[in-house]
């Protein structure tokens, strides 16, 4: 008999609108990352009534062992808890009363779900064969290089066998899982290129060194890397998403600023990539007679599912949610996570739990008027229930 059956679903379904409660209250107090301390002590109250002992990690992140030092298995399962600085545009009862900061990704959800997990998971202790750690990671939307990385480092996953995440996407239909081994979300990398021209007057552009007009062409340009530089196939992203330059209308400005972002899902591809951009950047540059800063940082390394992990939750999906709502459909996705390190630390595998409401174009992450769904807390909490019978083997 599956483990998650009809009464566990029944008891999922019965906490869930006591999870809703929680998900709106994290949603109207939003907090960034390394600054979770009203979130992490919600946290720490639910474990608490639920028999663990929280620990801390990374600063404001939470950890907690079903079976601490138990001698079987340990399968950590992982939420994350901050929020994003942006507004909040939607009139929700429950909408953010913090101006400049609002849960836009949905972790105010993933925590909810995770904490409906602690509470199940309370309730079978004694028929695990092993322990569960459950992480509430701090710092999600890249503050300091991200919590998870520094989780990782401070030990969070020691003694850790298999790592698990969900994330909430709503351009997927609500209620399907989507999940594939390899890779799964992109390897970011910030790009910065400062364009050094020669600043004059507005009417006398012979003298100068334009810098407006050479950034354009390197704007331009940089179209070219991944349409001209990779094949059909070659899965990449380049975007310049900030151009800015000059003071007035009649001086022609000294330097351009141009700042972007690139994502790979390979390392031969990503140094094809940077290597092209190098090219594209200083050699336009050199055409038009001004000189181009460039700098190319990393962000997050690209999350990889191990097989067998990737696996796990494809048959645990079948089982929770039906075959017919599980694929691979749209996936690698070109968004970044930091969920990374831990699946680089340990084997892992990270899902997206789709959350698109039938019939209606839903707000996607990071959109002003995206809210998290709650109608899918149940199949997040019964997705990681399943994940944790099927790698205990019960
Ligand atoms: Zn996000
Ligand atoms: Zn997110």
């Amino acid at each position: 008999m599956p483990f998650v059956d009809a009464t566990l679903r029944a008891e999922i379904d019965a906490l869930a609108p006591e999870l809703t409660t929680i998900r709106r209250d994290l949603h109207r107090h939003p907090e960034l990352g390394f600054e979770e301390h009203r979130t992490g002590a919600v946290v720490r109250a639910w474990l608490e009534r639920h028999g663990y002992t929280p620990r801390s990690c990374a600063s404001t992140g939470v950890i907690a062992d079903l079976h601490p030092g138990h001698p079987g298995k340990t399968i950590a399962l992982r939420a994350d808890l901050d929020c994003l600085p942006m507004p909040e545009t939607t009139d929700l009862p429950y909408r953010s009363i913090h101006e400049g900061r609002a849960h836009k990704c949905g972790h105010d959800g993933h925590t909810a779900v995770l904490l409906g997990v602690a509470a199940i998971l309370d309730r079978y202790r004694d028929r695990l064969p092993g322990n569960v750690r459950l992480l509430f990671q701090p710092a999600e939307e890249g503050v300091d290089g991200g919590g998870a990385k520094r989780m990782v480092a401070e030990g969070a996953l020691d003694g850790v066998d298999e790592v698990y995440a969900l994330h909430n996407w709503p351009g997927h239909p609500r209620g399907h899982i989507r999940v594939k081994p390899g890779p799964m979300l992109a390897q970011t990398h910030w790009l910065g290129i400062t364009v050094h021209g020669v600043g004059g007057h507005g009417s006398q552009p012979q003298l100068c060194r334009d810098p407006i007009v050479a950034a354009a062409h390197i704007v331009v340009a940089l179209q070219t890397v991944v349409a001209r530089g990779l094949g059909y196939d070659g899965g990449a992203v380049v975007s310049v998403c900030r151009f800015s330059s000059g003071t007035t209308d009649n001086v022609v400005p000294a330097t351009a600023e141009l700042e972007g972002t690139v994502r790979t899902f390979a390392p031969e591809i990503t140094e094809l990539v940077l290597a092209r951009i190098r090219e594209v950047v200083h050699g336009t540059a050199a055409a038009l007679g001004v000189r181009a800063e460039l700098e190319l940082e990393p962000g997050y390394p690209v999350v990889m599912n191990d097989p067998t992990c990737a696996h796990a939750v494809h048959r645990v999906a079948t089982q929770v949610v039906g075959s017919g709502a599980v694929s691979d459909a749209g996936l690698p996705i070109a968004g970044g996570e930091d969920f990374a390190y831990m699946a680089q630390a340990v084997p892992g595998a990270f899902f997206f739990l789709g959350a698109g409401a039938p019939g209606r174009d839903t707000p996607g992450c990071h959109h002003p008027d995206f809210d998290f769904d709650d109608t899918i807390i149940p199949t997040g909490v019964a997705m990681f229930m399943g994940l944790v019978a099927d790698r205990f083997g019960i």
